[in-house]
């Protein structure tokens, strides 16, 4: 929008600069401006010097002549005529000393000065004249142009603030509008994850679940859920303190995530109990994740000196999608299941039943 009041101003400022530059040309800059007074000026000044001379030839007077009728045709400009009251007496004069040349007698020195001087004085003043008419309506050009720059300069400024003030108001929406978003994004991602460990919550746990089984009925590949449990836990809080105990739980999900893919995830059930999901995972593909799992929470080694293992170590039971299995709590309660095995047959193991 104030692009198209730019073009309009820009077409109008146009509009103005031509007309101006026509007057400018039009009234002082053409020949009849002030050339050709000039000229008549010259014409006339070297005729009163041929005819000063002393022994004028016929070819002299000749050149005198025509050199006349030039000056005379200079001088007969309408313009002149309108503007300048010497002109019609100036060249009266013109005409009288044309018919005294062209007697026998040739005029004296006296009577070409007493004719053609005042004629100088006239082609001079209709040249100052002109020279003047022309810097007056230079310098009013000047003067327009000037202003018209300056009005042009600060509403371009104008509008570029203007344009400025909307592009900021938009920005502002923008971001306001991104952060809301972003806001809801963060909201939604804590409301599914736990702020302990990081790792996603029951309520993830549950929806993922639902998703998976969805998709498996529709005929994907089966999928997989690890059920896992730390062993001796509450021993460890109390040797150490429910502080150290919270530092061990980030501790074990963030070296159980770095053996996931990047499909798989891991939830926080309750307490120090996880479930892991393995998307397009069968029962035997699963074993080889919930081995390396167990692994890696040994490889930790945080000493539990109430384990016989004398660290922290997991136990995990494993069950894999079927035909049979309708309801993701079916599936919940064989991996748990399989992890109680896990747990009455000597704990940091897993049972796949
Ligand atoms: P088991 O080997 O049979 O699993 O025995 P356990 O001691 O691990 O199991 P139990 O269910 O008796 O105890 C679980 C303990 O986990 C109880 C509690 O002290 C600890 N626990 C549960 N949630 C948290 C938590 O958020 N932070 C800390 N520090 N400890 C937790
Ligand atoms: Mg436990
Ligand atoms: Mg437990």
């Amino acid at each position: 929008m104030s692009f198209s009041i730019v073009l309009i101003w820009v077409a109008y400022e146009v509009r103005w600069f031509y007309p101006e530059m026509q007057r400018y040309f039009g009234d002082a800059g053409t020949l009849a401006g002030q050339q050709l007074a000039t000229r008549s000026r010259t014409y006339l000044q070297a005729s009163l010097e041929t005819l000063g001379t002393e022994s004028l030839t016929e070819e002299a007077l000749k050149k005198v002549k025509t050199n006349l009728d030039l000056a005379y045709g200079f001088l007969d400009i309408g313009l002149y005529r309108e503007r300048y009251d010497c002109t019609e007496a100036s060249l009266a004069l013109l005409d009288d000393f044309d018919r005294l040349i062209d007697s026998p007698e040739v005029p004296d020195s006296r009577e070409s000065v007493a004719h053609l001087l005042p004629v100088i004085q006239c082609a001079t003043v209709i040249e100052m004249g002109q020279w003047s008419r022309r810097s007056v309506v230079a310098m009013e050009m000047v003067e327009s142009i000037d202003w018209h720059q300056r009005v042009f300069l600060w509403g371009t400024i104008l509008f570029y603030v203007i344009g400025l003030g909307f592009w900021w108001m938009h920005e502002k929406q923008r971001r306001a509008f991104t952060q809301s978003i972003r806001d809801k994004l963060n909201w939604m991602q804590q409301a599914l994850e736990d702020p302990l460990t990081g790792a996603h919550n029951r309520r993830a746990l549950d929806s993922d679940l639902l998703g998976h089984l969805a998709q498996y009925k529709r005929g994907s590949k089966p999928f997989s859920l690890i059920m896992c449990d730390i062993d001796y836990f509450k021993s460890y809080n109390d040797a150490f303190g429910h502080a150290d105990g919270d530092e061990a739980l980030k501790q074990i999900v963030s070296a159980i995530s770095k053996t996931l893919r990047a499909s798989d995830r891991i939830y926080r059930y309750g307490g120090e109990e996880f479930a892991i999901i393995l998307p397009d995972t069968d029962g035997n593909e699963a074993v080889d994740v919930g081995l390396r799992a167990i692994e890696a929470v040994e490889t930790l080694y945080i000493v539990n000196p109430e384990s016989p293992y004398e660290k922290l170590t997991i136990s995990a039971g494993l069950a894999s999608t079927t035909t049979s299995i309708e309801e993701p709590d079916t599936l919940i309660r064989l991996a748990d299941d399989r992890l109680y095995e896990a747990k009455s047959s000597g704990k940091n193991r897993l049972s796949t039943g």
